[in-house]
């Protein structure tokens, strides 16, 4: 018999999104449901709509989206007590949200629910059913997610289950057992799924959190148990120590359960995406992740090369280009290669292992992330420095002579005032703009500029900036001199309306790098239209 498939549901987006440090704009989002789409996950939680109006945006924005592979889902709780369901204006919003799938969380736990939410045992069944009813009657794909599932099943066996059969008489498609606190042992996990497996007749999933270091585990031990959907995030984003890190599920689900999941083309771009959310979220990507941190498969090898490569292979539970990683002895060339390629064809150009250009193309990305460029989520500045090995003299379509940025602060406001000199052809477009911020001067005077040779500008936004200081020893002069200033790099991101798209720029100077990403960002605007 065929093993079941296992469903990857992504919350990176809603539970990933409470956790320290990480902030996201709605254009942030897009691109990253947009990754995790064409990644092939099943399932993509947008946010809460009844929580923050930034949600509602998001799936203003996702409702005009195709997506390819996965379905998209807005999450919300079951309807307030005493409320009829279709009176709940939270409810209200997720159906507003026009998503395929629609989660709700409910209690599971007697102990929430009589001294956290105040109401009767029965109160609560009924707004668990009312609520998945109501839903399924609209026409939704329903998961239910039991919060505190195995706590309070701990508590009383009998009122967990009454409350996970009150979903699925309802008609809900997933119950999914969440493990809020994060404190239980793999083998109880696997023990309370097994007796949910057996006394449910819709499908069962796991939603567990990482306290007590084990996250990964519980989610591998309930789908030994019968559940056939994890749920969790890109890097195990999330509130406290963090979700279930779907970046070390997707792998441990492919090669060691042996089990469908992802296509299996993916795995090889996993650290891919890894990469790529942590850059939009300016986070720094962290060396010791498993499968996918750059020490993930380091060796200290000794001198003879050819030997510490062999002996390395042999201290490896995986060859390391199977989820895009490689060896850190040598940097491969093999695998540098194939994944320029890879990530080339991706971004729509005809090249393969063969082409002349590709150790020019490989030699100068090597290069400049060596100084601190970072391309997973550039792929504006990363087509533009294809494009340029490819064509060879292909002239930017315009240049900029000088510039002058400045400010001044009076009693009331600062101002930024920027000056440019632009050079289209035979002509020259002197401009002045004002803006918040130095950067903003620079962008509106550059914009001004540029508008009347190129109107199609007009349409061209720029949605995010974000900016990373880089240590000195994680970029290539500096280490240990005392008086290099650090680098600066500055990630953009510009939409058109219809596509968006990153840029960077690196600089001791964050006004140059900024510049940098942002000519960038208007030259590929101007081929790519
Ligand atoms: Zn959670």
């Amino acid at each position: 018999m065929a093993k079941p498939q296992v469903e990857i549901y992504d919350t990176t987006l809603r539970d990933g999104s409470q956790g320290e440090g990480i902030n996201f704009s709605v254009a942030d989002k897009l691109r990253i449901a947009e990754k995790l789409d064409a990644f092939g996950v099943h399932y993509i939680e947008g946010g809460w709509p009844g929580s923050n109006p930034k949600d509602i945006e998001f799936f203003a924005h996702a409702k005009k989206k195709k997506f390819k592979n996965a379905r998209l889902a807005a999450f919300g709780s079951t309807r307030k007590k005493g409320v009829p369901v279709e009176a709940d204006d939270q409810v209200g919003l997720l159906l507003d949200a026009a998503t395929p799938v629609v989660t709700i969380y409910g209690k599971t736990s007697l102990l929430h629910v009589t001294e956290v939410l105040r109401c009767t045992p029965e109160e609560n069944l009924a707004m668990i059913a009312d609520t998945v009813r109501y839903l399924k009657d609209n026409g939704r794909f329903v998961i239910y997610d039991a919060e505190h599932a195995f706590d309070g099943y701990k508590l009383n066996a009998e009122y967990a289950l009454a409350t996970w059969q009150a979903a699925e008489k309802a008609g809900a498609d997933f119950v999914v057992l969440c493990d809020t606190n994060g404190g239980c042992l793999p083998s109880e996990i696997a023990a309370i799924t097994k007796t949910a497996f057996g006394k449910l007749n819709c499908k069962v999933g796991i939603h567990t959190h990482d306290d007590s270091g084990v996250a990964v585990a519980n989610a591998l031990a309930a789908l030994d148990a019968g559940a056939v959907q994890v749920q969790g995030t890109v890097n195990g984003y999330g509130e406290r120590t963090g979700n279930c890190n779907l970046i070390s599920v997707i792998p441990l689900v492919h090669f060691k359960m042996g089990k469908p999941c992802v296509p299996a083309k993916s795995l090889p771009k996993l650290r891919e995406l890894s990469l790529f959310v942590d850059e939009v979220a300016n986070i720094r990507h962290n060396p010791r992740l498993p499968w996918v941190g750059t020490a993930a498969f380091s060796h200290k090898g000794g001198t003879h090369v050819n030997a510490v490569q062999k002996l390395a292979a042999s201290y490896e539970h995986i060859n390391p280009e199977a989820v895009g990683n490689q060896r850190n002895i040598l940097v491969s060339d093999l695998a540098g290669r194939s994944n320029i390629v890879m990530k080339a064809q991706s971004l729509g150009f005809k090249l393969d292992n063969d082409t002349p250009e590709l150790r020019q193309i490989l030699d100068a990305v090597k290069q400049r992330e060596h100084a601190g460029y970072e391309y997973e989520a550039a792929e504006g500045s990363l087509s533009l420095l294809i494009r340029a090995a490819l064509r060879g003299d292909e002239s930017p379509r315009f240049h900029i002579e000088t510039y002058h940025v400045s400010m001044r602060r009076d009693q009331k406001e600062s101002i930024c005032e920027a000056t440019v000199r632009v050079r289209v052809g035979d002509k020259l477009h002197h401009e002045v703009a004002e803006g918040d911020g130095p950067v903003n001067a620079l962008d509106q005077a550059l914009r001004k500029a540029l508008s009347k040779p190129f109107p199609q500008l007009k349409s061209v936004l720029l949605t995010d900036y974000k900016v990373r200081i880089l240590d000195r020893k994680a970029t290539d002069e500096g280490a240990g001199e005392g008086g290099t200033a650090a680098k600066t790099r500055v990630l953009i991101t510009s939409s058109d309306g219809k596509r968006e798209w990153g840029t960077v720029g690196l600089s001791e100077n964050i006004i140059e790098a900024s510049l940098q990403a942002l000519v960038d960002a208007i030259e590929f605007a101007l081929w790519k239209r």
